[in-house]
Order: C-alpha cells, then sequence, then structure tokens
C-alpha cells in the first residue's frame, strides 16, 4: 500500500535510519507508547516522536476535547480585540503555571514561532529604552532554536546557519560554549554589554546531543546577566511541561528567566501550539497603551480554538494521572538501567540525569543510523540525534519494564556493532 502514496512527500523519509534499512516507516496508529506500522509492525516509542508525545499516543481525551470543541466553534483566532474563550481559559492556566510571576501569555504555532517573538521582543525592549546598540543575541553553541531567522542563525550547530548567504541576524561570535560559563563571560567582554540584548539558552541541550548544564552554569548565566542588564530567555520547547520532572526546567536549575519559550509538550503534539511567558517588567511596557507590540507578534494560528482546547485537556492528563511526578520517578529508572552502558565498548559517554532524557554517545566507528534501523527492526523506535549520540526520552506513560527493554535492545545492539568493528 505505501508505494501508491506518498510520493509527493519530500523531506521526512529521506532521514528516517529504516530507509537505510531498505524499509521505510510509516505510522498509521498509536497507542500509550505504542505505534503500528502499515505493514502491521508494532514499535515501542522510546523518543515520544520528536520529544512531544509526552502523555502517549493516542488518547481518546484528547479526541473528545478536540471534537467536542470542533463542535462548538470551528475556529476563531486570537488577535486584535477579538479571541475565543478557550485561548483565554488557557492564558490563565499557563499563568498559574509559569515559574515567572504574573506573566502575560503570547500563543504561536510552534517553538520556532516563540523564539522569534521572543527575540524580538528583546531587542524592542532596549529599543524602547533608547538603548540602540542592545541588539546581539548570545547562545550555547550546542543549542538548536528553531527553523526561522533569528532561530537558525541562534542555533549553534554550522548546518543551521550556512549556506543561507550573509546577513544572519547574529554573528557566530555571539555563540559561547554549552559546559564552560567563563566563555559567556570572555563573550560579554569581548562584544561589550552594551551591544547584548539577550541571552537564549535551552535548560539541557536537546538536538544538540542532550547536554546537561555543568554545576554553577546557571546560576553564574543568571548573574551575569543581572550585572550586564541582559535579558534572558529560556527556550524550553523540549524540557517544558514536565521533561526534567518539573513543570519547567527553569525550577530545576534555578533559573530566572525573563521570557520562557513553550512548544512540544503543552499540547503533547497533539495540535501545532505554543506559547511564550513574558514577564512584566516586559509586558508592562509593551502591553499597556495604544502602540502596544502584540499586533506585531500575532499569526493566524495564535489562539487556535482547536489547538487550546487540546492543550487544556492535555494538562488536564498532566496533573490528574501526575505525570510530571511520574517523568522524575522515570528519571531514576532511567539512571540506574543506563549504568551497564557506561563501560560498554562502543560508547564514549551516556549522558543521563537532567531529566527524562539521556543521549549514548557512540564512538565513531559504531554507525548510529545503523544502530537505530537495528532496534527498529527489533521493534524499538530510538533516534539518532547530532554528535552520533542516540537519544532516548520516552513518553511518561512509559513502564519500567518497557524502559529495561529500551536499553536492553540498545546494548545488544551495539554490542553486535562493536564485535564487528
Ligand atoms: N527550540 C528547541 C529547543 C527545539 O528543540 C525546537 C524543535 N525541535 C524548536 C525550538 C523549534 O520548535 P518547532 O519545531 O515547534 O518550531
Amino acid at each position: 500500500m505505501s508505494t501508491a502514496i506518498g510520493n509527493a512527500l519530500w523531506s521526512p523519509l529521506a532521514h528516517m535510519p529504516s530507509v537505510l534499512a531498505g524499509g521505510r516507516t510509516i505510522i498509521t496508529h498509536g497507542s500509550g507508547t505504542h505505534l503500528t506500522t502499515d505493514d502491521g509492525r508494532e514499535l515501542l516509542d522510546a523518543t515520544a516522536g520528536l520529544w512531544h508525545a509526552n502523555i502517549g499516543h493516542g488518547r481518546p481525551e484528547i479526541a473528545e476535547a478536540a471534537a467536542a470543541q470542533l463542535q462548538r466553534l470551528e475556529t476563531y483566532q486570537s488577535f486584535g480585540s477579538f479571541s475565543n474563550d478557550v485561548a483565554l481559559r488557557l492564558a490563565d492556566r499557563l499563568a498559574a503555571l509559569s515559574p515567572i510571576a504574573d506573566p502575560r501569555i503570547i500563543l504561536t504555532s510552534g517553538g520556532s514561532d516563540g523564539v522569534e517573538v521572543a527575540a524580538k521582543l528583546a531587542r524592542l525592549h532596549w529599543q524602547l529604552e533608547g538603548r540602540h546598540d542592545k541588539v546581539t543575541i548570545l547562545s550555547r553553541a550546542d543549542s538548536y532554536h528553531g527553523l526561522h531567522a533569528f532561530g537558525s542563525s541562534l542555533s549553534g550547530p554550522d548546518i543551521y546557519r550556512d549556506g543561507y548567504g550573509p546577513g544572519t541576524l547574529v554573528p557566530e561570535t555571539a555563540l559561547f560554549s554549552s559546559t564552560d560559563i567563563d566563555d559567556l563571560e570572555r563573550r560579554i567582554t569581548e562584544l561589550g554589554a552594551d551591544r547584548i540584548a539577550a541571552i537564549i539558552a535551552e535548560p539541557v541541550i536537546g538536538s544538540g546531543g542532550i547536554i546537561a548544564p555543568p554545576p554553577g552554569y546557571f546560576e553564574r548565566m543568571q548573574e551575569l546577566a543581572r550585572a550586564h542588564d541582559i535579558l534572558l530567555i529560556a527556550d524550553e520547547v523540549v524540557t517544558g511541561f514536565g521533561r526534567t520532572g518539573r513543570w519547567f526546567a527553569v525550577e530545576r536549575f534555578g533559573i530566572a528567566p525573563d521570557m520562557i519559550v513553550t512548544a512540544k509538550g503543552i499540547t503533547s503534539g497533539y495540535a501545532p501550539l505554543g506559547a511564550v511567558f513574558v514577564a512584566p517588567r516586559l509586558w508592562k511596557r509593551f502591553f499597556d497603551g495604544p502602540d502596544a507590540p502584540i499586533y506585531r507578534h500575532g499569526v493566524t494560528y495564535s489562539g487556535h480554538a482547536t489547538a487550546c482546547a487540546i492543550a487544556l485537556a492535555n494538562l488536564d492528563i498532566l496533573e490528574r494521572e501526575n505525570l510530571v511526578e511520574r517523568a522524575a520517578e522515570l528519571e531514576t529508572v532511567l539512571v540506574r538501567e543506563l549504568e551497564v552502558l557506561r563501560d560498554q565498548p562502543g560508547v564514549v559517554e551516556v549522558r543521563s540525569g537532567a531529566g527524562f532524557l539521556a543521549g549514548v554517545q557512540l564512538e565513531p566507528e559504531i554507525p548510529g543510523d545503523r544502530v537505530a534501523a537495528v532496534a527498529l527492526d527489533r521493534g524499538v523506535l530510538l533516534r539518532v540525534i547530532r554528535g552520533n549520540t542516540i537519544q532516548i526520552s520516552p513518553p511518561f506513560v512509559v513502564t519500567e519494564q518497557e524502559i529495561a527493554l529500551i536499553v536492553r535492545v540498545l546494548r545488544e545492539t551495539i554490542e553486535q556493532f562493536a564485535d564487528r568493528a
């Protein structure tokens, strides 16, 4: 069946590890941690998709919430002097969960949009303060911040920055080490604090290789930001809504940001939606008065009614089933299970302990894409991310036995390749 459809779809299939194994993987159904393919295979989702499916797949409560909303109000955006009741309820609910006190919420259609909103607000803030040189935004060298213009130029690895001609919004000199915080201080001195509008940081670097902050890293970042009047933006697109065992990772790592960008986990991926949490220091200037620049940050789908209804149902599930607390427990299980991989031939490093996510970095001679392909043939869906690293970040409804199975399949697969290497 699959050969008859989808010839027009270009991008995703080329990257799937299973393509290398001679097949392709087309998902048609999902339930909890399980996915079913069009040729009837059952897969255990060890990554929660692109770390979004936190409550698991195929949740009937979400389908019901979406259907009820579609029958009541098909769609109305939240823009200008119009909004819809679900967008307002969601904003209040997010404000109640927010680690930033008394925030204002800008709803977006995903993480990339959110990064652009935050970067533009940071620059605009300083323009309105009359500090016209404060435009540079610093970011961590291993970070990923989305697809759009600011996000691409703020992302560290070359692949996100190179090839698009001149005019990137942020120079490469604005990158600082993801692990050595003294490098941030050097950057600030070199570039001049008067030119720096903000620092953006993923609390735990995700697609750049799952890199936890070393002890003291964010404390020092916070001190430097305060001392030099630099805004702090937390990119919680991966970590937000429970992935680190707290609602937001800034709570775990003691970061007090001026803005938080979220997406993915806000709906567990059941609808495209994001939210930027904005601190009073910023919104009091922006949102009071007739020229409120919120209008410059709306998109057609800001506050999309069905997406907001899905987000509310997702938050209900996270709360009712205590899934954020569960993620903290599962982190302990995952760390324990991964112990066996630490001394395994073929493994460079196991990066875990900064939430319910882990990266297993393989030696260069062990091809990560082949490892993922073999694991897939054995029914476990893993993903290779930057630096030949295998990503493990299951939905929060995974069982302890399933975690053990994921690690066992990974271990045996690495063994198989290490023997050959
Ligand atoms: N920031 C981070 C940290 C991300 O991981 C991603 C997506 N993987 C984005 C931003 C962009 O989000 P989206 O794909 O929803 O646009």
